[in-house]
């Protein structure tokens, strides 16, 4: 009898998002992020090789490169007051003039949108606003397009090692490697990973992202100087001998489960360390929630202090749930019963939880989810990878809140809208649909993309809409592209036809992080360079092993 997960080859998809203990802290990730701040604080005023200006809330919002350009050091950020009605507004607003506001629900053409400390001030006909803001810088918003930033609900960010090849052998990855390629990183490259991540985040729309790993303290620094909102998913296993997601053979395993409360103990104490460290710093911009990693790792005690965690610090709390077939098998024969069943059964379910996946479900889950109000992030591209269409018609129909992420390998959530919309239409005509392609419409998926992502992770009142007083998360793309003339719908074009390399401007907390296609807060050029020297010494060294065997179709004589 095999055991669990036996050690060999992994992928990091098949790599337990929780990877054993959390690597080693370096000098700079085992700084409080206070004395990090300060540092950079100090280290940005005396800077000489270029200050960038990001928009709104110059001064102490702009960011700097340091000497070595690998890092981009973010000054403390002060919270000010909003102006009140008739006050000068601060130094540092900026005003898109005649531009076009696009919601899931309501398109504004030629308007103009301000920003002001770091929120969204006013809304309205371009001469109004612009009188309200005269000193505001202002943005020529004509043939633009405005859209609230896209929310990426669960992501691995340093799994972009794995591209171009996690994504085609299945769940948890049959490629039988001699060698995984995440486990060839040192704990340096692993941070440059998740920059590599982060960049891409931010060139593809996304203004919020959920890392969702172990061991976030070790790059929670780089992480957030990229300047992306951010939520800290710390995931915890307490389980000794399941390692991670179960494979079809770990099902031939004989002995019981064995849960460690030594685990659990150091998981949550990481939690809680990370939770003091981070939450709610860099103005708010960073939050920490915890995560247990996945059904088939996690003892009802862990379900239960995950929890309490959540309820005790007011913030949501995630888990991997029902992503592959082993997976309800094994909570079948190990719990008796399915792994939504299991959750319920330990009170983990409610409307503060966003499950990751629901690929799997069946009719009795579905009721569970639905009737707890919990909310499901659905990862449509990899769940297509993995060759399934989660039955998100009727997870929606019974009540769940659906929300958006991207996983492993990829960080793009706009394609991820694009990819769910095509998934859930052939679903619904799977399941019967009276007229095929009429559901879901491009409008809902940024619907879940936004206000879905705002409800998982509990900011629904200051993120996901264009609307005076919500934080200025928020993307201009130029519609003036070969993807998107000529056109009827805006949105329609944009989820259908449009490609992210439209959007010319990513700001997050009214600054920006991307401004005509320039990313501000990252060296994109010496985080790409670095990528493509560590990414080609991997695979190198993964093949010398040996070659990959791709199992392609028989083709016509
Ligand atoms: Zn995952």
């Amino acid at each position: 009898m095999s055991e669990p997960n036996a050690p060999g080859p992994r992928s990091p998809d098949s790599v337990d998002p929780d990877s054993g203990p959390p690597q080693p802290a370096t000098p700079e990730s085992s700084r409080s992020a206070e004395s990090d701040e300060a540092r950079s604080e100090a280290r940005a005023a005396s800077l000489t090789r270029r200050q960038l200006l990001t928009g709104a809330g110059a001064g102490a919002a702009a960011f700097f490169l340091d000497r070595s350009g690998l890092r981009a050091a973010v000054p403390t950020e002060s919270i000010q007051a909003r102006p009140g009605p008739g006050r000068p507004q601060q130094a540092g607003a900026v005003v898109f003039t005649h531009t076009t506001v696009v919601d899931p629900d309501d398109v504004r053409d030629d308007v103009a949108l301000a920003v002001s400390d770091g929120r969204i001030a006013a809304i309205g006909p371009t001469d109004d606003v612009l009188r309200r803001f005269p000193a505001a810088e202002r943005y020529d918003g004509r043939g633009k397009a405005l859209l609230p930033g896209l929310i990426n609900c669960h992501a691995h960010m340093a799994a972009v090692i794995a591209r171009g090849f996690n994504e085609d052998f299945g769940f948890p990855n049959t490629a039988d490697l001699p060698v995984s390629p995440g486990s060839l990183l040192s704990p340096e490259e692993n941070v440059l990973m998740v920059q590599v991540a982060a960049l891409e985040a931010i060139k593809t729309g996304t203004t919020t992202i959920v890392q969702n790993t172990g061991g976030i303290q070790a790059h929670a620094s780089a992480l957030a100087d990229s300047g992306l909102r951010c939520v800290f998913a710390e995931s915890v296993r307490d389980t000794e001998n399941v390692p991670g997601p179960v494979t079809p053979h770990a099902l031939n395993r004989t002995e019981p489960i064995r849960f460690s409360p030594k685990l659990r103990q150091e998981g949550m104490q990481r939690i809680h360390d990370l939770f003091e460290a981070w939450h709610g710093k860099r103005n708010g911009r960073i939050q920490v929630f915890p995560a247990a990693a996945l059904t088939e790792t996690s003892s009802p005690e862990l379900l239960q202090a995950v929890r309490a965690f959540a309820e005790e610090n007011d913030v949501g709390y995630t888990i991997h749930l029902n992503q592959s077939r082993a997976e309800f098998q094994f909570m079948q024969m190990y719990h008796g019963m399915r792994p939504t069943a299991y959750l319920d059964r330990h009170d983990f379910l409610g409307p503060r939880l966003f499950a990751a996946h629901a690929r799997y479900v069946d009719d009795g889950e579905i009721h569970l989810l639905g009737r707890s109000r919990t909310i499901i992030s659905h990862q449509a591209a990899m769940a297509g990878n993995r060759g399934v269409a989660p039955p998100i018609p009727a997870l929606r129909a019974a009540g769940a809140r659906i929300a958006l992420g991207t996983d492993n390998n990829t960080n793009d959530l706009f394609e991820v809208m694009r990819i769910a919309l095509i998934m859930e239409r052939i679903r619904r005509n799977r399941d019967g649909d009276e007229i095929p392609g009429l559901q879901p419409q491009p409008e809902d998926m940024l619907a879940d993309a936004v206000q879905g992502g705002a409800h998982a992770i509990h900011q629904e009142t200051e993120l996901g809409a264009l609307e005076e007083g919500k934080k200025a998360d928020l993307l201009v793309v130029d519609t003036r592209r070969a993807t998107l003339l000529p056109r009827g719908r805006f949105l329609s074009a944009l989820v259908h036809c449009g490609h992210p390399d439209a959007i010319e401007s990513n700001m997050v907390d009214g600054r920006f992080l991307m401004r005509d296609r320039e990313v501000l807060s990252m060296d994109e050029e010496q985080i790409l360079g670095d990528a493509e020297r560590v990414g080609r010494r991997v695979w190198n060294r993964v093949l010398e092993e040996g070659t990959v065997k791709v199992p392609r179709l028989a083709r016509p004589s």
